[in-house]
């Protein structure tokens, strides 16, 4: 429901909003940081020193945790999560909705004769079987096998929210296929590990393990709940379908860095406190470009870790949103006409040795490492343009890409003017078979690097893929996205890259080419076949689209297309050799995402004809009639000439606004049309283009239309909260 009145109460309860602060527990960050997790300390202290082991063990060599061994953890874990105040526990796994899941059980037992036990064993911690045939699983239970079940992850830790202990699972199918987000990143993760070690062996042999860091930037928009309640759009969609955009945008740019209003700020200690509890290191808080648009960022983790603590957050978020009467809108895409949100996906790789592989050193040696890791990841982003492009497609991020805004849909690297200079150099100059000479030459040139990098600060804020010094930011993942379906992609298409690269020097080797020259011939190779993707210029113009065509790079503009390339014989090759996913988990995520891709923008095309045709037609009439009456009240007042003069405006005010009426009724009716013909639609793809090409169009053309209409009717009749009081109050 949306009325005038409900509008200006609204406004109303927004303007007497005071901030509301709640003390954090301790004094310092560090007295309470990771109280709720059950972390290595709280294991030493709750576990037996062989339960304690085999979870060591588990985390860092993969090692199954037998069943006497569980049942120890399971009794340690309870006793700890009591200690915290937790009475239930709940597998809590990541399906393929984008959410987190859960299902509470109390540890409470009766036991007969009305008494009561609490218990928690091991079969309980290990496995358990959600009835879960409602969550997605593209058709893979319906060919396989019914049930699914959670399997505990031990290598992220568990942790108590409120009174219930959470244990982080994957979620998969009695045959093994993956159901979620997690049990992919986890075997992509394991590929990484094991090209890019191997690949390590060339210049340090202590090297025995590589892990995947990521540093996320989860930016996010707040509204107050008043106003959230009154515009069913944001209700329904989470973005803004109509609305006029205001005088005043982001165009001053007053927003970024500003200030941190009270109230904001109130609601931000609230949610990092919770954070902080649970383990997340959050550091960085900001306003962003968009008016009411914010940043949060921690200190980035081991890869896994960081996804759980960002689906982790933004369920934190969301929850002490509501005890701010604010919410949270994580929309790729709340409202046209200002900046969307994001979620950088800050990406490197550490050794066991602690090094940041993508950290230019000090030694030609250390650099010839770091060139082969920065290298091959853009051979990789270059041979697996349109993989990493499908990672990031989503209904609400095709607002974003490529819709003047960036980063573009065209996947390119961004490595700056030092760095582009050195590959420049470096493909030059090894043309043809190296003398002594070029070879000191050449390890001179690369140990010239970090007195370059030192000032190297030039950042590119248009690029979806930018090198920032000792790490890649992958700024075109959607703010609501599970970071875990990009890192998925990145990690596999660069552990692919990696054990090509291995396979070449080798071969090279084999054939009594010294190994350092071997390294370098092939990365000059990759040089020169990945040319193409790097770009240093301005992301966001018209000029580049053309020159990336130019170039032969894909630009491809909305999500159904992008999906295409999971269907190719290639990309399940890739996933499968990899052992990511199989044929069956691609084509069924495949399937999965066409299906969420049509039911979001089938949502939205309801609710805009929903709205149109109860809100904002009626609302024009009710103000037409006014003007009517008017002329009518004049011409029997005025005399004949007079009441033509003073009545011409309204006149063509009336007709004005029928016109717009007509077109809206004509359009919703045709768009219901599209939405059946396309709902007739067997394929998923079929369906998904249908809604794509003939039912998304519309959306854009209605609100043209009642936007005109939200101008020309008197204010105090508009049912929707403005754009500008969305935007702007708080
Ligand atoms: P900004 O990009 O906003 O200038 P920073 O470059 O300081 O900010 O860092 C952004 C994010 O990158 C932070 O979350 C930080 O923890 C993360 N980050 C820094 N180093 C690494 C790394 N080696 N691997 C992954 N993420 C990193
Ligand atoms: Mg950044």
């Amino acid at each position: 429901m949306a009325t005038p009145q409900l509008r200006l109460k609204a406004l109303e309860d927004v303007l007497d909003r005071k901030p509301h602060f709640v003390d954090p527990p301790g004094a310092r960050i560090s007295d309470y940081f990771g109280t709720n997790v059950f972390n290595e300390d709280a294991m030493r202290m709750s576990l037996t020193e062989e339960a304690y082991y085999a979870v060591r063990q588990a985390v860092q060599h993969g090692e199954r945790i037998d069943r006497k061994l569980a049942d120890q953890v399971a009794s340690g874990m309870k006793e700890w999560a009591s200690s915290k105040g937790a009475t239930h526990y709940t597998h809590w796994f990541q399906p393929l909705t984008g959410l987190s899941a859960e299902k509470h059980d109390a540890f409470f037992e009766p036991v007969g004769n009305g008494r009561s036990i609490e218990r928690f064993d091991g079969s309980m911690l290990v496995q358990q079987e959600p009835d879960a045939s409602s969550f997605p699983s593209g058709g893979i239970r319906n060919t396989f096998e019914a049930r699914g079940y959670t399997a505990w992850d031990p290598s992220s830790p568990a942790f108590v929210i409120g009174r219930t202990l959470c244990i982080p699972t994957i979620f998969i199918s009695y045959t093994g296929e993956a159901l979620d987000y997690k049990m992919p990143l986890l075997r992509s993760i394991r590929a990484i590990d094991e090209a890019a070690t191997a690949v390590c062996q060339y210049f340090d042999k202590d090297v025995t393990k590589v892990i995947g860091t990521l540093g996320w930037e989860q930016e996010y928009f707040l509204i107050d709940k008043a106003l959230y309640f009154a515009r069913p759009d944001i209700m329904m969609s989470g973005r803004a379908l109509f609305g006029h955009i205001p005088a005043k945008g982001q165009q001053l740019e007053d927003h970024y860095f500003g200030s941190i209003p009270d109230r904001v700020r109130a609601f931000m200690r609230d949610f990092e406190t919770e954070s902080l509890k649970l383990g997340i290191p959050v550091k960085t808080r900001h306003n962003e470009v968009a008016p009411n648009q914010f940043e949060c960022a921690p200190v980035f983790e081991e890869m896994n870790l960081a996804v759980d603590h960002n689906v982790l957050l933004m369920d934190i978020m969301e929850k002490t949103a509501h005890k701010h009467d604010f919410r949270v809108l994580l929309h790729e895409k709340p409202y046209a006409g200002v900046n969307g949100s994001g979620k950088h996906n800050n990406w490197s790789l550490a050794t066991n040795t602690g090094k940041n592989l993508l950290r230019p050193a000090k030694t030609p040696k250390e650099n010839l490492q770091f060139l082969t890791f920065f290298v091959n990841t853009i051979a990789a982003i270059h041979q697996y343009a349109d993989v990493l492009r499908a990672s990031i497609a989503s209904a609400g991020n095709d607002h974003r890409l490529g819709a003047n805004e960036a980063p573009p849909a065209i996947i390119s690297a961004f490595i700056g003017e030092h760095l582009s200079n050195l590959l420049d150099g470096l493909e030059k100059n090894i043309k043809g078979a190296m003398t002594p000479d070029r070879k000191t030459e050449l390890k001179l040139d690369i140990g010239r690097i970090p007195s370059v990098m030192l000032d190297n600060t030039d950042r590119n804020r248009t690029s979806p893929f930018a090198f920032t010094g000792n790490k890649f930011e992958f700024r075109a993942v959607g703010s609501s996205a599970n970071c875990a379906g990009a890192m998925t992609v990145l990690n596999t298409i660069v552990a692919a890259q990696l054990r090509s690269f291995r396979k070449s020097v080798d071969a090279l080797i084999d054939k009594g080419v010294k190994k350092d020259e071997a390294i370098l011939r092939v990365i000059r190779d990759l040089i020169a076949s990945s040319k193409s993707v790097r770009f240093e210029g301005n992301g966001y113009g018209e000029e580049w689209v053309k020159e990336a065509a130019r170039r032969g790079l894909s630009n491809i503009r909305d999500t159904p297309r992008a999906l295409d390339v999971w269907e190719r014989k290639e990309t399940k090759a890739l996933f499968a050799e990899m052992g990511v996913l199989s044929p069956v988990e691609v084509e069924a995520r495949h399937e999965i995402e066409l299906h969420s891709y049509t039911l979001k923008v089938q949502i939205e095309s309801r609710v805009v004809g929903d709205l149109a045709q109860n809100h904002i037609i009626p609302t024009a009439i009710t103000y037409q009639n006014r003007l009517i009456e008017n002329v009518r009240g004049l011409r029997e007042v005025l005399a004949p000439e007079k009441a033509k003069k003073a009545t011409a405006v309204q006149v063509k005010l009336i007709e004005e606004i029928s016109e717009h009426i007509a077109t809206i009724v004509t359009m919703v009716d045709d768009m219901i049309e599209a939405r059946k013909r396309a709902n007739n639609l067997e394929d998923a793809r079929d369906k998904a283009i249908a809604y794509c090409d003939e039912v998304k169009p519309f959306l854009e053309k209605i609100r043209y239309h009642a936007d005109k209409l939200e101008l020309l009717v008197d204010d105090e009749l508009w049912p929707l909260p403005k754009m500008r009081e969305l935007m702007f109050t708080r």
